[in-house]
């Protein structure tokens, strides 16, 4: 039995990656491992916790002795590594959280999995999750491609950045199979509420503003977080060593666009005369170092693995907006923090 680690496992991205490795792949043994940060809420795995192939460890990533304990017992064939902190907002009040989980986490990571192997990497895999924001911003025109060079803007976008040039080096280096892959923001069930759709809902159903920086025009591709699960999966058993792939919605929106088609579908789910969510839009100081355009050049995990989105963003927002109605406790609980006073209650 393969046995694979997952990092970040409780978390928006990593959830689904766990969920789907634990239900397609009965011959792994999935190692999800998390500190259970703000972002990490076990409840996001409830349906599969019960399953014979699936362990929760709760730990850290930047604890070098408890992390080289873990390698040395149970002898990860592979590691998908998602585990981070994530939200651009919170890396410009606190920077080096961020350097810490993101660069020096990967690298603790990176060197429990070259210590446990050593060369003998035969059918093992360190796959890194990035992002693109790596890439910096794009003018009005063109798209990153796996060769754009690395231009990071904000704290967070940096420290990713670092920790693929370290996954890189460490490939260059010591010849430790890697890949990485770069994807576009992600939305879907169990995403936080501090990101732009989950906190758009929230605040559309609680009456309170919904707050668009500066004109409204920044640019994002948007990819429903299980197209990301599908893709990773492929990347991890199909990808070559040493690569990297971009993964994107082929799906471009202006922000206040998007906001308006999700103003539109809330009010037609609500019952409420269209127009209704829309007048809660506030527009508010830019934040600094935003960066005006991403946009994703996926044709390559296209053309060599076979992936595209299996939904149309109508499709995927749709499915989002009816999980957030339908488990307004998992909504409440997130936002009143009354689940993070559990785990320390319970770990
Ligand atoms: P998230 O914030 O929802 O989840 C991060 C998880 O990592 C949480 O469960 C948290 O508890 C855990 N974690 C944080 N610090 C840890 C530490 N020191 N040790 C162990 N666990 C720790 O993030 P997400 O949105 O699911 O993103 C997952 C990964 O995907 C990240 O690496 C992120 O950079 C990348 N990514 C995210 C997006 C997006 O749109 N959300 C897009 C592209 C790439």
């Amino acid at each position: 039995m393969k046995k694979i680690l997952i990092t970040g496992g409780a978390g928006f991205i990593g959830s689904h990656v766990v969920r789907r490795f634990v239900t397609n792949y009965p011959d792994y043994h999935i190692y999800n491992l998390d500190v259970l940060t703000y972002a990490g809420n076990l409840e996001n795995l409830k349906d599969i916790e019960d399953r014979k192939n699936y362990t929760f460890l709760k730990g850290d990533i930047t604890d070098e002795a408890y992390i080289n304990g873990i390698f040395e017992e149970y002898q990860f064939d592979g590691v998908i590594h998602l585990a981070a902190e994530s939200h651009v907002d919170r890396s410009i009040t606190d920077p080096l959280a961020f350097a810490k989980t993101n660069i020096l986490g990967t690298m603790v990571l990176l060197n429990a999995f070259k210590t446990l192997w050593q060369n003998n990497w035969e059918g093992k895999r360190f796959y890194h999750v990035s992002t693109d924001e790596v890439y910096g911003t794009l003018g009005e025109t063109g798209l990153f491609e796996e060769t754009t060079p690395y231009d990071p803007n904000s704290p967070y976008s940096a420290s990713k950045a670092s920790s693929d040039h370290f996954v890189r080096a460490y490939g260059e280096t010591y010849g430790l199979p890697y890949v990485i892959t770069n994807c576009s923001n992600n939305y879907g069930q169990n995403q936080f509420p501090e990101k732009l759709i989950p906190l758009f809902i929230n605040n559309i159903l609680t009456g309170k503003s919904l707050p668009v920086y500066g004109d409204g025009k920044y640019t994002r591709d948007w990819l429903y977080v299980v197209d990301h699960a599908i893709a990773i999966d492929l990347v991890f058993h199909k990808g070559e060593n040493t690569e990297t792939y971009n993964i994107g919605g082929f799906n471009e929106w202006q922000n206040i666009d998007l906001i308006k088609v999700l103003c539109k579908q809330m009010d037609q789910k609500l019952d409420r005369a269209e127009g209704t969510s829309e007048q809660l839009i506030t527009y508010v100081k830019d934040r600094p170092g935003h960066d005006l355009r991403y946009a994703i050049d996926a044709s390559k995990i296209n053309k060599e693995l076979g992936w595209e989105p299996s939904v149309t963003f109508e499709e995927g927002l749709s499915i989002t907006i009816d999980w957030y109605l339908n488990n307004k406790e998992w909504l409440e609980s997130v936002t009143s923090g009354n689940y993070q006073k559990y785990y320390e209650e319970q770990y």
